[in-house]
């Protein structure tokens, strides 16, 4: 249990997570599960980011937009439903009632059952071991920082004078946009564009390099090729000069492309350019902590430069910013602080998802990557225009794209197609486990299913070898005595 003197009222717990976000929270209810004393304080709603503004919402709103595009779809297998009627207040309603049958998991009420001491409070370090937090102050034998991020707001001229959503507010619309623009082709960007695309709206995309640019650019183009196929407009390589708002309440982005000076007139404007970490009033200098705008400096086991303080999740400079990135930091922050067992972070074998339609998973290097790694690689893919599933389904859309090493080592995958999100979960399997080409071809996928495609890109690494003359002979002979 928690310690507390009664006339200092400073409490003495082993562990003290500030933020109450997907990593914080799975620090909180493990370390509590193992009869731990924890103390979590979380200034704003339980659950962070993924629940409230990030992944839960968007992607419940991804949910509402693939059904108006199954409707439209439906007359190529034969189904006729008309135009989908939109109605965006039942959307947003859905999108709430998603977040309202998740949210008890991550509530007050559930940790504090658990035995965690919840601190309803902005936390901020007052020196190198102590934490304020309302009227509590706590010096815990551990620290975890799992402040998450905020959105980024570019300097942009005018911005500010004009009324912006971000992903903080874009989940509260209640009436659809006519227009919307997007300003960034990132992950969050793209998602947001083709689902309100697909929910009615006309969308501009506006990027300054291309889009998903952390991609294969190969399979971004696929995704690419796909929202503009939707009908947005995508805008790559432009520079935007301005932001203004008119009269009627429209905003306008004025913006080079082509080195023309043009403009775009829209109802809304969401601000989607990446993320900042949350650094800020949290006492980082007086506890000794290293930062910087892009988040808190730590070492590959998380710990930051003072060695009371673990950071985790999208706080962590230069670190991956998902949900499965939050919760795998808890369990390495978790096996050094109960356990005393060294960790090490390993981004190798840590997918990631773009949740468009189609999907772009990608898991390990990219081919440039490991060609300016210096690997010798060959590249197997094979295109799920030749899987009989995806076929039968009309998703012939995209491909598989396995990078691998000497003998065979999968080094990278990337999928971009339907299903992708839920296909790469094997090859995080597969690069975890440091499996080959050869073990890809080795296990039996059930027949018909869109899986096939990886089965498939194995089995042609090995295609060239049957061509070898002793490798026909030996075929020949296991053909005749095997
Ligand atoms: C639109 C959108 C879609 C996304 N979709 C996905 C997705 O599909 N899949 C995926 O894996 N990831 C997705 N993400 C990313 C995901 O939401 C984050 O990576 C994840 O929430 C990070 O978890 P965290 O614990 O680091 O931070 P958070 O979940 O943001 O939690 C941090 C918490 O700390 C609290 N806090 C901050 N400072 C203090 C303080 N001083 N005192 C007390 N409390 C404090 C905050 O209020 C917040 O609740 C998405 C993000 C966005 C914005």
């Amino acid at each position: 249990m928690t310690s507390k003197s009664a006339a200092s009222a400073v409490l003495k717990p082993d562990i003290c997570v500030i933020g109450g976000g997907s990593g914080g929270l799975t620090v909180a209810a493990a370390a509590a599960s193992f009869g731990v004393s924890v103390v979590l304080i979380e200034k704003g709603k339980m659950g962070g980011d993924c629940l409230n503004y990030g992944c839960v919402p968007s992607k419940a709103l991804i949910a509402a937009a693939k059904h108006a595009e199954a409707i439209r779809e439906a007359p190529h297998f034969g189904v006729f439903a008309g135009e989908p009627e939109i109605d965006f207040a039942r959307v947003n309603a859905h999108i709430h009632e998603v977040i309202g049958a998740i949210a008890p998991n991550d509530s007050v009420e559930r940790f504090r059952a658990l035995g965690v001491n919840v601190i309803q409070a902005e936390a901020r370090f007052t020196d190198a071991r102590t934490v304020v937090a309302g009227d509590q102050t706590i010096r815990a034998r551990r620290f975890v920082l799992a402040t998450g991020s905020k959105p980024r707001v570019p300097d942009i001229s005018g911005l500010a004078d004009v009324d912006y959503l971000t992903n903080e507010t874009l989940f509260s619309l209640t009436t659809r946009p006519e227009h919307l623009i997007v300003i960034g082709g990132g992950p969050i960007g793209v998602e947001m564009a083709q689902a309100h695309r697909r929910l009615g709206c006309a969308v501009t995309i506006l990027e300054m390099g291309t889009l998903l640019s952390k991609e294969d650019p190969e399979l971004a183009r696929i995704v690419t090729r796909r929202l503009e196929a939707d009908g947005i407009a995508v805008l790559e390589n432009i520079e935007i000069l301005r932001a203004s708002k008119g009269g009627d309440g429209s905003v306008s982005i004025a913006y080079r492309i082509d080195g023309e000076e043009t403009s775009v007139t829209a109802s809304h404007l969401l601000v989607a350019v990446g993320r900042a970490a949350q650094v800020d009033n949290l006492g980082l200098k007086e506890a000794g902590i290293t930062f910087d705008q892009r988040g808190i400096k730590v070492g590959s086991g998380l710990k930051t430069s003072n060695s009371r303080v673990f950071a985790i999740g999208d706080a962590v400079a230069g670190g991956l910013q998902f949900t499965h990135v939050a919760n795998y930091h808890a369990g390495l922050v978790l096996q050094q602080i109960l356990f005393r067992v060294p960790a090490k972070e390993n981004r190798s074998v840590i997918p990631r998802v773009t949740f468009t339609d189609p999907e772009l998973a990608q898991i390990g290097l990219t081919e440039e990557e490991a060609r300016k790694a210096g690997h010798t690689i060959t590249i197997q893919r094979w295109p799920y225009a030749q899987n009989d599933r995806a076929e039968a389904e009309r998703r012939t859309g995209g491909e598989i794209k396995i990078v691998a090493g000497k003998r065979g080592v999968i080094l990278g995958v990337g999928i971009v197609g339907h299903g992708a999100g839920e296909m790469i979960n094997l090859y995080a399997l597969a690069l975890s486990k440091k499996m080959t080409l050869n073990d890809l071809r080795g296990f039996i996928a059930p027949y018909p299913t869109m899986s096939e495609i990886g089965k498939r890109a194995a089995i042609s690494y090995y295609a060239p070898m049957t061509r070898k003359p002793f490798v026909r002979k030996l075929l020949a002979f296991l053909r005749r005595f095997g």
